[in-house]
């Protein structure tokens, strides 16, 4: 049903003034972010904020992160603290998101009733804008069905949210970083703790604070709707078709691959046992060289690639390893192939 596909726009000033007017009127626009593309609405509607758990089929029990424009408002949705200023310094804009308590402005729904606000500055310099243009702070997920993967170029926001109350997309390229942002609780300064692996390595959180970060012990993969931090859900940014993780797919491996199974390797191979298997789309890779920002970057969209290319079963590489965005990567694959 093309004709229910929200539309794309280009990111002309008059287009950003409409969409600006759109979120000022309380309607839904998915925003180019650095992380992933988000379904922002005005944080101090909660009509509007209502409006993206429907256009996602999210649950109420999974807050909202809240964007900012730039790091000095950020005392009129959160209470700030001593940790704030050196990690917004060194990290915004960009993928970090600060959990604080929240002032009284922010609606329930944005934190499901907690007594804490998720906060960050976006780095995409279009979001900012639109965040300005706005003149209120914006709420945004992704901009995905609940559980999918998520999207990372505006096509995947109009074809995977076609159908709902979301009419318009601002297309701000494909994400430069690709997986969502790390989220650091910071309620006790002196306890910092990670909710959420993400675009920020939390060793360079961990020099800039001086201090070691808290970190969730092994990857929550309990499956449990009652999620022990929200949103950590063990199944989530699924492919439809089921995914095998594996710690490496070599050319042997690769070789015995049933033909209707599809790989994604996490750098290009030097040899291919059947070099069509990467014409076909059959064989996909992440990275020419293995690193890690490039990895995380093509991750979504490689995943998705695969899913919608009538396979019947997927099967990935998972990358070893705890440095920089490598565990952001490990938390996403794992949730990927995780099954409730
Ligand atoms: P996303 O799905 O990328 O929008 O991520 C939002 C996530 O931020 C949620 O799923 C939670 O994990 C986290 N979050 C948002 N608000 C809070 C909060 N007040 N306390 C703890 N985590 C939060
Ligand atoms: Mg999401």
């Amino acid at each position: 049903m093309p004709s229910s596909r929200p539309r794309v726009f280009r990111p002309t000033p008059a287009n950003l003034a409409r969409l600006a007017a759109l979120l000022r009127r309380g309607g839904l626009v998915g925003v180019p972010a650095e992380t992933v593309y988000g379904l922002a609405a005005d944080a101090l509607n909660p009509a509007a904020c209502a409006a993206i758990f429907t256009a996602k089929g999210r649950p109420t029990t999974d807050p909202l992160i809240v964007h900012l424009a730039t790091a000095r408002d950020l005392p009129t949705v959160a209470v700030t603290n001593a940790a704030v200023a050196p990690l917004a310094q060194a990290f915004w804009p960009g993928p970090l998101t600060l959990v604080l308590p929240k002032q009284a402005c922010i609606p329930e729904l944005i934190t499901a009733g907690r007594p804490t606000v998720a906060v960050r500055v976006p780095g995409h310099p279009l979001f900012r804008k639109l965040i300005r243009l706005a003149g209120r702070p914006l709420a945004a997920p992704s901009a995905n069905p609940f559980g999918y993967i998520s999207p990372t170029c505006a096509a995947h926001v109009r074809d995977g949210l076609a159908g709902t109350a979301l009419r318009a997309v601002l297309d701000g390229g494909d994400c430069a970083v690709g997986v969502e942002s790390t989220i650091l609780d910071l309620t006790d300064p002196a306890r910092p703790r990670l909710l959420r692996p993400g675009g920020i390595a939390v060793e360079a959180i961990e020099r800039v604070l001086g201090r070691p970060v808290l970190r969730p012990k092994a990857p929550r993969l309990a499956v449990t709707t009652a999620a022990p931090a929200p949103g950590m859900l063990a199944q989530h940014y699924s492919p439809r078709t089921p995914l095998r993780l594996h710690p490496r797919l070599d050319a042997a491996a690769l070789a015995v691959l049933p033909a209707d199974e599809a790989a994604l390797l996490l750098r290009k191979p030097t040899r291919l046992p059947c070099p069509a298997d990467a014409r076909a789309g059959r064989i996909l890779w992440l990275s020419e060289t293995g690193a890690d920002n490039e990895i995380a970057r093509h991750l979504f969209a490689r995943l998705r690639a695969l899913d919608t290319g009538g396979w019947r079963r997927l099967h990935a590489e998972i990358p070893a390893g705890s440095e920089g965005l490598i565990p952001a990567i490990r938390d996403r694959l794992q949730r990927a192939a995780a099954r409730a």
